[in-house]
């Protein structure tokens, strides 16, 4: 599918992609296979991260700081598509260093988050098609500072793990300890045996991209695609 276009109407395959289906059928360019060579198992990461502007620079650097570090470990970075926030920041910095990028916008947000048209993008028609797509797409994930839809991001697929739908990894990213109050939220979650503690393993908090690219190729367990 050539750049830019628009994706066909799908429906969401989360009970066919959950159950063990073959997930996307895109090929990677010859140059991303190369230089996948040295890392054979991740892939893809998405990213999920603040769409807000008005946040301290800080977070800003950091997102610019992982889209770098991405491109430098020929890593796609699959996210929602936008070009404000930390979402702009991580795709503006991959693409400039050479990395492959892949947003994926709903229709009704194309304006109010201006869509990043420089890289490959996709044009779905709803949230939940989204969402799908960006989880079938990635490898594992990563989740930077962000707001209630970061949140919500993270916890649904963290929720999926949690049924044994999945066992893709998840690094939680901050230089400040933004994520430390939903560890501490999850460590009293598995306190009062709600999860077990073997959950928390699939999870880790880290302060550094590089630390968080390490993380997540350690922890893989499944390569889908
Ligand atoms: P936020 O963390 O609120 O700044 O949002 C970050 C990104 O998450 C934006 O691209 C939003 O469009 C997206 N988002 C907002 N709400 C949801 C939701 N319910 N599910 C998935 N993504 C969402």
């Amino acid at each position: 599918m050539p750049y830019g276009a628009e994706h066909p109407k799908t429906e969401p395959s989360l009970t066919n992609h959950l159950a063990g289906a073959p997930g996307s059928a895109y090929l990677p360019a010859m140059d991303t296979i190369q230089k996948s060579l040295s890392n054979p198992r991740l892939r893809s990461v998405c990213v999920y991260c603040g769409a807000s502007d008005a946040v301290n620079e800080i977070y800003i650097r950091l997102a610019e700081r992982l889209g770098a570090e991405l491109a430098r470990a020929g890593i796609r970075l699959v996210y929602g598509g936008g070009g404000v926030g930390l979402m702009g920041a991580c795709a503006r910095a991959a693409h400039s260093a050479g990395g492959e990028v892949l947003g994926i916008m709903p229709r009704f947000l194309l304006a109010k988050e201006r869509i990043f048209t420089d890289v490959e993008h996709r044009i779905v028609e709803d949230m939940h098609t989204r969402k799908m797509m960006m989880f079938e797409e990635a490898d594992a994930f990563i989740v930077l500072p962000g707001g209630i839809g970061t949140l919500e991001e993270a916890v649904e697929i963290l929720s999926w793990a949690r049924l044994n739908l999945h066992a893709k990894p998840m690094a939680f990213l901050d230089e400040d300890g933004f994520w430390q109050p939903f560890f501490d939220l999850i460590e009293r979650i598995i306190a009062g045996g709600f999860i077990p503690q073997e959950f928390r393993s699939a999870m880790v908090h880290v302060t550094t991209p590089a630390d968080a690219l390490q993380a997540l190729g350690d922890r893989i367990v499944v390569l889908d695609r």
